[in-house]
């Protein structure tokens, strides 16, 4: 038995396991056959202890009692890839011990293993199952809700005699020609297969294309368990989740429930924002702005009305632009391009609820105890500014109605021409340097990011900026990414920080990427997406990208960690 995984979404994975040369896909679900019910005859895989006539890999049920740990509710089996949990349906009623006892039992195994948990899976949670990282179930459950003659659909199940059509056009159903109430218990069983079946295909295509999120927050709502099951999980174990995210993504953020606001794409990008990032020094003056649809920010023709405005003053390198939005909190202009400012969608109604507001406060005035500015300009709508404005000093309000109203354009035009008096002019090239520090301070952390821009120049246009040092260029700001990508000069220039580094195997030139079992160390803060400086016996010899987070590349053993962008 071999076990490869082919594509991660956070903690759900897609796999190839390999059993008699024949190859399954996870995640999968075991049909349970025995003499009185039939495997279903999609399945990949049986689950049986009777001699059944098949190509198909056949694994036995558990036999009972196992030895396990009292204080552990599964079993490794130590020669296979198989760790089976063995109570899971009594787990899985008390949300936060299965959250706990599932993410320490990954944490413990490492990503490189099959979980099993029995009787669960249904069509409504298998997608959140998944997202907790269970890779393989099993058919008791579409049993089950046969026998009480209930039929499994997308969002739940319900018994036959609450429906009144079948809706469903499975080979099952589409063949029928009576009352759903009047259905066979084999009929209400196969069904229930197509069911399942059907959303083990559609959980797999979405892990696929990286929106599993975007799905389960969608499907948690029809069964509170599931919900509870979610909050726990983003409760509790955010840094975990936190390292399995990447930082460059072009996968968009849908936030259109209040789980989307726990998401750890979301709470990283705040706690950056607060904690590496600061301000270009020579800002003085802030214009609190809203954000538009579009995105990034500044293609919207709201935004469009803003900047002319700016640049309409006679000193506008002397404002900064710092965007007020929800989910995200705050996004200062030379972030918009960064994933996930460049990335979400939420639904606008102008009316903000209690946790936007909270949320906002909270990290407004964090950000402006580090952040220091002589005065502040609002233009913002009164929903926002009238919950903001208490914990600004002295705030300066342009917008009168709409922001992008004449009026209040205008208005914002004189008041910028105001507070900018007396103030010496900011130069262009000065700015755009200072803008593009800010976002490496973001990038690698405040020590790192000033560093690597200090005694460089900047050439090109918005965005695309190059950092040039003694006619060497030491990385360059891609629009895609939203952030800096490193030359060897640039790796050269931040190697003293001892961050984002691998040491790979001394006996071989990498090309192309870097695979797992050829890393020999890494530095654990390293997230998928982000530069990594690449060292061989010490010594700097290339830089990437990452593939894997840093922990990944320590412990896996197959697998692209690390796409090389260039090498000495
Ligand atoms: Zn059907």
């Amino acid at each position: 038995m071999q076990y490869r995984i082919h594509a991660k979404d956070e903690l759900a994975k897609i796999g190839e396991l390999i059993i008699n040369d024949k190859k399954i896909i996870t995640p999968n679900i075991l049909s349970v056959n025995t003499d009185r019910f039939k495997a279903f005859d999609k399945a990949d895989v049986i689950l049986s202890n009777d001699i059944v006539k098949t190509n198909k890999p056949v694994f036995k049920f558990l036999q009972t009692p196992l030895k396990l740990d009292e204080k552990n509710f599964y079993h490794i089996d130590e020669k296979t890839e198989f760790v089976i949990i063995q109570y899971a349906f009594q787990l899985f009623e008390r949300s936060k011990n299965f959250v706990d006892l599932i993410i320490n039992l990954r944490k413990k195994i490492g990503s490189e293993k099959i979980i099993y948990a029995p009787v669960i899976a249904k069509p409504s949670n298998l997608a959140l199952l998944c997202y907790v990282g269970i890779d393989f179930f099993d058919t008791t459950s579409a049993i089950i809700a046969a026998r009480n003659n209930n039929m499994f659909f997308t969002d739940g199940e319900y018994n036959i005699k609450d429906l009144i059509e079948l809706p469903c056009n499975c080979p099952i159903c589409n063949n029928i020609n009576k009352k759903p109430s009047e259905l066979s218990f084999e009929e209400i069983l196969n069904h229930n297969y197509y069911m399942l079946f059907n959303e083990l295909k559609q959980v797999r295509n979405i892990i696929k294309t990286g929106n599993l999120r975007n799905y389960i927050e969608k499907k948690v709502k029809t069964n509170p368990l599931y919900v509870t099951i979610l909050r726990n999980l983003d409760m509790y174990y955010y840094e975990y989740l936190e390292e399995q995210t990447p930082v460059v993504s072009n996968k968009t953020i849908l936030a259109t429930s209040s789980e989307s606001f726990n998401r750890s794409e979301i709470k990283r990008f705040q706690s950056r924002v607060l904690n590496r990032y600061c301000k270009p020094s020579c800002v003085k003056i802030l214009l609190l702005l809203p954000c538009s649809a579009k995105k990034p920010y500044s293609f919207s023709k709201t935004h469009k009305f803003f900047r002319r405005t700016i640049l309409d003053t006679s000193n506008p390198d002397i404002i900064h632009e710092l965007i007020i939005t929800s989910p995200l909190g705050l996004v200062p202009r030379e972030l918009e391009f960064v994933y996930p400012a460049a990335n979400y969608d939420i639904p606008v109604t102008g009316v903000w609820n209690e946790d936007e507001k909270k949320m906002i406060k909270t990290l407004l005035a964090e950000y402006l105890s580090k952040n220091k500015y002589e005065k502040i300009i609002v233009h913002l709508p009164e929903g926002i500014t009238s919950f903001i404005k208490d914990i600004i000093k002295k705030p300066i309000l342009t917008c009168i109605d709409s922001p992008t109203s004449n009026e209040s354009l205008e208005k914002l035009k004189i008041t910028l021409q105001e507070s900018i008096e007396g103030f010496d002019r900011i130069d262009r090239y000065e700015r755009t340097k200072q803008n593009l520090e800010s976002l490496a301070c973001y990038q690698f952390g405040k020590n790192i990011g000033k560093k690597l821009i200090k005694d460089t120049k900047i050439s090109g246009r918005y965005p695309d900026f190059r950092i040039i040092e003694n006619n060497k260029q030491l990385g360059m700001l891609t629009k895609d990414r939203g952030f800096i990508s490193l030359t060897v000069a640039g790796a050269k220039k931040i190697e003293s920080s001892e961050k984002y580094w691998i040491e790979i195997a001394d006996d071989f030139t990498p090309k192309g990427s870097i695979l797992a079992p050829g890393i020999l160390n890494a530095d654990e803060n390293i997230r998928i997406g982000d530069e990594v400086l690449i060292f061989r016996k010490q010594t700097l010899i290339g830089v990437g990208a990452a593939v894997m987070n840093g922990a990944d590349m320590k412990k896996s053993s197959f697998g692209e960690a690390v796409k090389i962008r260039h090498i000495v």
